[in-house]
């Protein structure tokens, strides 16, 4: 075995032309779950995608059980900087109330794609992911239902050795992931 570690894969080809939108591979993505006490609780599920935080809100949070459903309400981009936040946001102001940083780490397009693949499946209604948080792993989808309004998704777990029916992670896990309390 070598002793030397590669950093580049091997045979990686350098692409001839140059994107105008920075190539996402090499680069991690990352995401962030915030649990959101406010007029009414749910959980922002928040995939940085393009310099901004694409972001749901989700009111019963994620779930572990493949054959769960959770709605998500898509909302408007966050600034990545938001990512860190938690707090109180004062009462009478957008989203008033206390939000805690329940989750975060890194993702990717399940299909390996990189960054062209998280666009099309944001465009398409069918996000494809890989999560590496510290609560929430493994293969997820987001799928955009078909109704009129503000668009409507469904977070749904998918089959895997981090899916468990038997948990209810929201229940479960009440702590924030940056200070523990
Ligand atoms: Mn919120």
């Amino acid at each position: 075995m070598p002793a030397k570690k590669t950093t580049k894969r091997a045979g990686a080809k350098k692409s001839a032309a140059k994107t105008k939108v920075p190539r996402a591979k090499g680069k991690a993505l990352h995401f962030v779950v915030q649990k959101h006490a406010a007029s009414h609780l749910h959980f922002d599920f928040r995939l940085e995608l393009d310099g901004v935080m694409k972001s749901w809100a989700v009111p019963k949070g994620p779930s572990l059980d493949p054959s769960v459903k959770r709605l998500a309400m898509e909302v408007e981009d966050h600034p990545i900087s938001y990512n860190t936040f938690e707090g109180t946001i004062p009462q009478g102001e957008y989203g008033g109330g206390t939000v805690m940083l329940w989750d975060r780490g890194t993702y990717e397009a399940e299909d390996g794609g990189g960054v062209e693949s998280l666009r099309e499946g944001y465009r398409d209604g069918d996000l494809k992911i890989t999560l590496r948080g510290k609560r929430l792993q493994g293969s997820w989808v987001l799928v955009r239902m078909n109704r009129p309004g503000r668009p409507q998704w469904l977070l749904i777990k998918h089959a895997d050795e981090y899916a468990d029916p038997s948990r209810d992670i929201v229940a479960e896990v009440t702590t924030s992931v940056a200070s523990q309390q």
